[in-house]
């Protein structure tokens, strides 16, 4: 249920004065320690950004889709390693329990997801299964009394801290999709291991790292939906996720947006203002242009979601066009730097790294490409 226009506007507002205020000041030591200060995280959880899309009948603030992606576009002018910290909480590693979870595990998780309690992953990706992400080898088998879980999952965001994990495993002969099935696997249980943290490209405090199961007996009340449902559930729980990722993209772009602003209004040569030389006016009108397209592009997709539509093929679309697009306005920043924006100090280079990954991760380009083109093919036109 959508919040009144006030509570909402109120929100949005402390979220905003949050970015500027508390986490900006933070950038350059997040990406120094690649690690999100303590403090910072019991800010947030008090703040409910850890329950942004779980219902208020589980604690949390039960948000639309549109009003979740306002806020993501919000969050997005900061590091994006901050969001991440509870990104899987609201996104892939809460919401395929909130899709097809019974109301017994949604009574005994979603409370303390909301409140930041329990860290949640999602594991889909495996070191030999990427896009094609129906192949999963991870193995679940039914003993008779319990599943038994093998298998080794990667990339897995936030894994390090993770207390929960859906787990995509096959439980089927049926080939692709058709034989997985998705668990709920707490860390605690015995068999359940992390490895060590990659080192990554950017979104420094944010960590990934393999997760490996080895023989865990999983209780046949840790599956979510019906056997053979898995990666349908996550399917949509990445329908989702993309819609809040794309608008993530448009937040770093407007954060880039007026950084290059305030740069080029200050920065000298030729006897004016770099935002005088209409080279540079181009570059900025080339970015707000994408970044207003996308924003567009977004909350009416956010909007036909809570309306009741199918948006696979919009979601896709969004994903594609706003992660694409937020890689061009962050080469464009550092452009309009110059040297400056090659240099750590000014922070442009540690967003073009950051930005780099919404290319890839939830569905690359091309994985985006080929499912707008399957549902434009099938819808006919
Ligand atoms: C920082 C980070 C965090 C992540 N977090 C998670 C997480 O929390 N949970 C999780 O499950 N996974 C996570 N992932 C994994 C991520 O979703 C995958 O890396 C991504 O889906 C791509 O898979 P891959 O890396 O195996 O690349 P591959 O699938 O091997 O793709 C390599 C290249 O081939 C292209 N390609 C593949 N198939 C086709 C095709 N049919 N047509 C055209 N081109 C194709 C791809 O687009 C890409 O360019 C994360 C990854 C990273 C880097």
């Amino acid at each position: 249920m959508a919040l009144d226009a006030e509570t909402f506007d109120a929100l949005i507002d402390t979220v905003r004065r949050f970015v500027a205020e508390r986490l900006r000041p933070l950038e350059a030591d997040v990406e120094a320690n690649d690690a999100i200060p303590d403090d910072v995280t019991a800010e947030m959880k008090a703040m409910g950004l850890f329950g942004l899309s779980i219902a208020e009948d589980y604690g949390g603030l039960g948000l639309t889709m549109i009003e979740e992606a306002k806020v993501a576009i919000e969050l997005g002018r900061t590091t994006p390693a901050f969001r991440s910290s509870f990104g899987t909480n609201v996104g892939i590693g809460s919401q395929g329990l909130v899709m097809a979870g019974s109301p017994e595990q949604k009574a005994e998780w979603l409370p303390r997801i909301a409140s930041g309690e329990v860290i949640t992953s999602f594991a889909l990706t495996e070191p030999d299964v990427g896009s094609d992400s129906g192949a999963v080898k991870t193995k679940a088998v039914w003993d008779g009394q319990a599943y038994r879980l093998s298998g080794t999952k990667r990339y897995i965001t936030n894994a390090d801290k993770a207390d929960l994990f859906t787990v995509m495993a096959r439980t089927g002969d049926e080939p692709g999709g058709r034989g997985v099935s998705a668990f709920l696997v707490p860390r605690s249980l015995a068999g359940v291991s992390i490895g060590e943290p990659e080192n990554k490209m950017g979104q420094k405090g944010a960590k990934v790292a393999d997760v490996m199961f080895d023989d865990v007996i999983v209780p046949a009340e840790n599956r979510l939906g019906a056997e053979g449902e898995g990666f349908k559930i996550a399917m949509r729980v990445l329908d989702r996720g993309r819609l809040h990722i794309s608008a993530v993209c448009v937040g770093v772009a407007e954060r880039l947006i007026a950084d290059c602003v305030a740069y080029a209004s200050e920065r000298k040569q030729f006897g004016k203002p770099i935002a005088e030389h209409q080279l540079i006016q181009a570059m900025i009108a080339d970015s707000k242009t994408e970044a207003l397209a996308a924003r567009a592009l977004v909350l009416e997709t956010a909007a036909a979601k809570d309306a009741g539509k199918d948006v696979v093929m919009e979601s896709a679309a969004a994903k594609y066009f706003a992660s694409e697009m937020v890689g061009r306005v962050a080469d464009r920043a550092v452009q309009i730097y110059g040297g400056a924006g090659y240099i750590a100090d000014y922070g442009i280079e540690r967003l073009y790294r950051d930005v780099r990954l919404f290319r890839i991760y939830e569905g690359t380009s091309q994985i985006q490409q080929l499912i707008i083109a399957r549902e434009t093919l099938k819808r006919g036109g």
